[in-house]
């Protein structure tokens, strides 16, 4: 606001003169030789006359200092940090932080507990902290709301996802959604005497296939997810690397189930996928197989996962237990290991959920249905009569059975 506009705006709440006003303001100015500035020399004249007392002065990043209180910051939101939940003194609590920077430098903001979950701030998004105060940490200076603060989105950055053929390598805040197709043994290392953790998966939404890498706490993230999982991935970042450019998942990241419509797993990989003989096949690699089926294994045809999340939980005294959710409804998700052959050879092969329902050829309801009916066993056997000598196409990999040793077909899609 022009310094006449605010004197205008003095002058008229306080039903003083303008020229009352100025002379408060002067004064000011005089008192402090100088070192004060007319907005701040007129921000002091109104909380003397009683008309200041929720919005500050709006200061620049480059120019806070430790014990500021009541002052605005406005910038752009650089980056989020994932919230931080801790223990104190019995009681819990969590923290989350970002980065917000003006064109004089950046600076840290911290809300605590409940300030938490109240703004829906993304990268790149415009806001003001209003009654904010600065502390030093460890000489660095960082920002939190004072009391009665808050922060005001001015102007909202909606949040952009990228199709992978548009990733290139040096890439920040990169914002992606697709299947995760692959995940590879996770490795732990050692540096700098701190133990660290890595998982590579490869990534794919039908435009292109990534190689990614994820970090620490981000690659226990990854490892709850099953392959073929539609997943949201905020804030990672791009490198150009040996076999082209890598997604890193850093501290920053963000990883969610996402309900976007993707191509299927072998609509994504069909370009990279031959068809093999079950001779011919090797570890890992993403081919289609086509034979018959000589026979379906006992067994339990299903085993109860979450309704929520797919992930496998346990029945417990207290109900239906998901590691991810907690208590939840349970659901049946198919399983079924089948013998293949054709000309060359013979394999087991391993289905999951839709792929199992689809070899079988019934729908979701009437196998439900059944299993609800009849016992395992007598379902076996009906299964196994129907199926047998049934020709099928499977899309999937081979992969060594982590107990048996045993080499097995991991079946992803039926064809
Ligand atoms: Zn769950």
């Amino acid at each position: 606001m022009e310094s006449v506009e605010i004197l205008k705006e003095i002058a008229q709440k306080s039903g003083k003169s303008e020229e009352e006003v100025k002379e408060l303001i002067d004064a000011k100015i005089k008192k402090f030789s100088g070192l004060l500035t007319e907005q701040g020399a007129s921000f002091m004249v109104q909380k003397e006359l009683g008309l200041k007392q929720e919005t500050g002065i709006e200061s620049k990043i480059g120019e806070l200092s430790d014990g500021m209180k009541g002052i605005d910051i406005g910038g752009e939101i650089k980056a989020i940090f994932p919230v931080k939940e801790f223990e104190k003194n019995g009681k819990s609590g969590k923290l989350k932080s970002f980065i917000l920077n003006d064109d004089t430098g950046e600076v840290r903001i911290t809300l605590w507990n409940d300030q938490v979950d109240l703004y829906d701030l993304s990268v790149g998004s415009k806001i003001k902290i209003l009654n904010a105060i600065v502390s030093a940490y460890n000489e660095k200076k960082q920002v939190g709301l004072g009391f009665n603060g808050s922060i005001e989105i001015t102007h909202k950055k909606e949040i952009e996802f990228k199709e992978l053929n548009n990733i290139k390598g040096g890439m920040n805040n990169v914002n992606i959604v697709g299947r995760l197709l692959r995940k590879y043994p996770c490795k732990e290392f050692d540096s700098n005497d701190k133990k660290g953790k890595l998982c590579n998966f490869q990534f794919g939404d039908g435009t292109a296939l990534l190689r990614a890498t994820a970090w620490n706490e981000k690659a226990d993230e990854v490892e709850k997810y099953n392959e073929g999982e539609i997943v949201e991935i905020k804030n990672g970042y791009t490198k150009d690397g040996m076999f082209g450019v890598e997604l890193h998942l850093g501290y920053s990241a963000e990883l969610t189930k996402s309900e976007k419509d993707i191509p299927s797993v072998v609509n994504i990989l069909k370009d990279s996928v031959n068809e093999k003989k079950i001779n011919q096949l090797v570890e890992n690699e993403n081919v289609i197989i086509d034979g018959k089926v000589k026979n379906l294994m006992d067994g339990k045809l299903f085993y109860p996962v979450c309704e929520k999340c797919g992930k496998k939980v346990s029945i417990e005294n207290s109900g239906v237990v998901c590691e991810n959710c907690g208590e939840v409804k349970g659901e049946k998700r198919a399983i079924m290991g089948i013998v293949v052959e054709d000309d060359t050879g013979e394999v087991r092969a391993n289905l999951f959920g839709d792929s199992a329902i689809k070899a079988i050829g019934m729908d979701k309801t009437n196998f439900e249905k059944e299993l609800d009916e009849k016992s395992s066993e007598k379902l076996v056997e009906e299964i196994r009569e129907k199926i047998s000598g049934n020709e099928l196409k499977l899309f999937g990999y081979l992969k060594v059975n982590n107990y048996s040793g045993e080499n097995e077909f991991s079946v992803k899609d039926v064809i």
